[in-house]
């Protein structure tokens, strides 16, 4: 079994990447794969919300995953307005 399901190449990942959660990647749901919401007052979900957009226009599945990824799990205080 592979979970190399995206293709290949390593590239150089923007700040910290961590890799240790232990969540499937494998989910067929594009809608989670690709979902996040961002904190309007989190200048580091914004930035990676254009990360975001930025691979959107170039067709990069990856990245954008990543980059949601990152945002569903940037940790914030909880404080919800
Ligand atoms: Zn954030």
């Amino acid at each position: 079994m592979s979970d190399e399901s995206m293709s290949g190449g390593q590239m150089p990942l923007t700040g910290a990447q961590q890799t240790t959660l232990g969540q499937p990647v494998e989910l067929p749901l594009d809608g989670w794969l690709y979902g996040y919401t961002v904190s309007p007052e989190c200048g580091v979900c914004k930035a990676l919300d254009r990360q975001f957009a930025e691979a959107e226009k170039h067709k990069d599945h990856r990245a954008m995953y990543q980059a949601a990824a990152e945002i569903r799990n940037h940790p914030h205080d909880g404080k919800q307005k």
